[in-house]
């Protein structure tokens, strides 16, 4: 009927205007200017409200998803478990209205990128069977007041419609990077976010336990500190989650997951990937695996091979090989730079180095990578030292041979320095339980220089007992690119070996 009407006035207004215009004799030019202009202004204002496109992409249409369920997920048991109970009450609803509990609206997933936050929503959709619908934050920011105001009102409504469409009893609702528009509201900011936020909280205040469909609001954010308490009090964002980087069960759970639809061969030990990839989100893991087998058919190989996989850590550790020319001098101050770091890893915490790489990626010309035996989440004084001490390698090796540094140290600086400043903050100097924020610039500078002097002199001198490994690993590693920790650990004991025999020979 609506589109009738629509249709019999865009016929109608026309003729009458022609016929006002040419039998009547009035001028209508004036009125078609001024409609024309309306018309024109109606249309900008709601395709900002509503579809507006941006590189050919409908911007703030939420956007639907392929059922998942939470066994394609991997790790994350603590984080899935919670998430189960919470929507439980959305499932058991006759029980939660007999027992007279309020409706659950909003559930807050905090974590770092990639931990699989959406995954996790759009499992929770599948679990309830509900209608997903997901937006991002940023899609509700305009300069314009009230437009992303209208464009959460639309979210809802759409979600509501759908769940109708589909026959559903509920529906779910994820918002990704919430902090955008869930910032805490200090006045500062422009009046649009307000608007937008407030609208949010409206909507989630008019969801009741008898509604149909019944909707759940899933909220993600990287920055959980940030958020407006309005939008975690109770009622509201109550239930919070967190999702944080999987640890090697988790890591090795995912690559399972990700190889399923990929050849491997009978070699491959994902255990061991699990293990070189400490620190790695869900996404790397992915990535990972899909740049494996992307090695392995290039190479045309039948399956992804152990080497493929390493291969695919260093590209998503360090960046694509780059093809930069380097001098042979400049090659072997590297070398030696990257064997600080390795032999001081090795000195310090043995079995640790995975690899010792000569190949620029990225920024870096050359890296070692780490191969930490079991996940840390607390560190001791002696833990953070040791880790300065492999940090300060590379520049301590270049002191002993060359007898000054290059610019080749600045991000292990930056590194040791950034420990020393969580040292501090953890009152494991000798400044003691210190408000890192009170410090004066120059107090920082002098607990900085004194922890990494001292730190430089230890590992200088550790280095020096053994100079005459660091000659022999030198050759192959500039001659093989790449040392594997085995084959780099194996070379480190033969030399040890020869130079002790030599010693003994020249003493005799
Ligand atoms: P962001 O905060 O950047 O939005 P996110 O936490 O929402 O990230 P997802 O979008 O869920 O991360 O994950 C991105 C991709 O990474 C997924 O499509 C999936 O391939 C992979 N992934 C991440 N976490 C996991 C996991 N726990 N199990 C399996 N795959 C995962």
């Amino acid at each position: 009927m609506r589109n009738y009407i629509k249709e019999i006035a865009l016929g109608f207004f026309p003729v009458l205007i022609l016929f006002l215009q040419f039998i009547v004799g009035l001028n209508m030019i004036p009125l078609v200017f001024f409609m024309a202009l309306v018309v024109g202004l109606l249309y900008v204002v709601r395709s900002r409200g509503n579809l507006a496109t941006i590189g050919g992409e409908r911007k703030g249409k939420p956007r639907a998803a392929a059922p998942l369920s939470f066994d394609e997920i991997g790790g994350q048991e603590r984080a899935k478990q919670e998430l189960v109970e919470a929507l439980d009450f959305l499932v058991q609803e006759e029980r939660i209205s007999k027992f007279g509990i309020r409706p659950l609206k909003g559930i807050l997933l905090a974590g770092p990128p990639g931990t699989g936050k959406t995954l996790l929503a759009k499992a929770a959709a599948t679990y309830t069977d509900s209608v997903y619908v997901a937006a991002s934050g940023s899609e509700f920011v305009e300069m314009y007041v009230g437009v992303g105001a209208s464009r959460i009102r639309d979210l809802f409504k759409e979600a509501r419609q759908k769940a109708a469409k589909a026959d559903k009893g509920s529906a779910v609702i994820f918002i990704d990077e919430i902090d955008v528009i869930g910032g805490k509201r200090d006045g500062g900011q422009h009046k649009e976010y307000d608007q937008t936020l407030n609208q949010l909280l409206t909507e989630m205040d008019g969801i009741h336990t008898t509604d149909k469909p019944r909707i759940l609001l899933i909220g993600a954010t990287n920055r959980k500190e940030t958020l407006d308490s309005a939008l975690l009090r109770p009622g509201r964002f109550d239930r919070h989650i967190t999702v944080d980087l999987p640890d090697k069960k988790g890591r090795d759970h995912i690559l399972r997951i990700h190889a399923r639809n990929k050849p491997l061969h009978d070699e491959v030990n994902l255990g061991k990937i699990a293990e070189e990839s400490f620190g790695f989100s869900g996404a790397q893991l992915e990535s990972v695996m899909n740049e494996s087998a992307i090695y392995a058919m290039r190479e045309e190989s039948e399956a992804i091979s152990q080497r493929h996989l390493s291969m695919a850590i260093d590209k998503v550790m360090m960046g694509e090989k780059t093809d930069r020319e380097s001098t042979k001098e400049e090659r072997e101050r590297v070398a030696l730079h990257e064997l600080g770091h390795a032999i001081a890893a090795e000195l310090v915490r043995p079995g640790s180095v995975s690899q010792v790489a000569l190949s620029p990626r990225g920024q870096a010309l050359g890296y070692v990578r780490h191969n930490p035996q079991q996940d840390h989440y607390l560190y001791t004084q002696e833990f953070l030292e040791g880790q300065i001490m492999i940090a300060l390698g590379g520049a301590a090796a270049e002191e002993l041979f060359y007898g000054g540094r290059s610019t080749g140290s600045r991000g292990d600086f930056d590194q040791a320095m950034s420990i020393v400043r969580s040292m501090v903050e953890s009152g494991l100097t000798e400044l003691g339980i210190i408000d890192g924020s009170m410090m004066t610039p120059d107090r920082w500078a002098t607990i900085t220089r004194s922890i990494l002097d001292e730190q430089m002199d230890r590992i200088k001198q550790m280095l020096a007992e053994h100079k005459k490994v660091f000659l022999h690993s030198l050759d192959v590693l500039v001659a093989e690119e790449t040392l594997g920790g085995d084959r780099f650990r194996s070379l480190l004991q033969n030399n040890e070996a020869a130079s002790d025999e030599q010693d003994q020979m020249s003493m005799a």
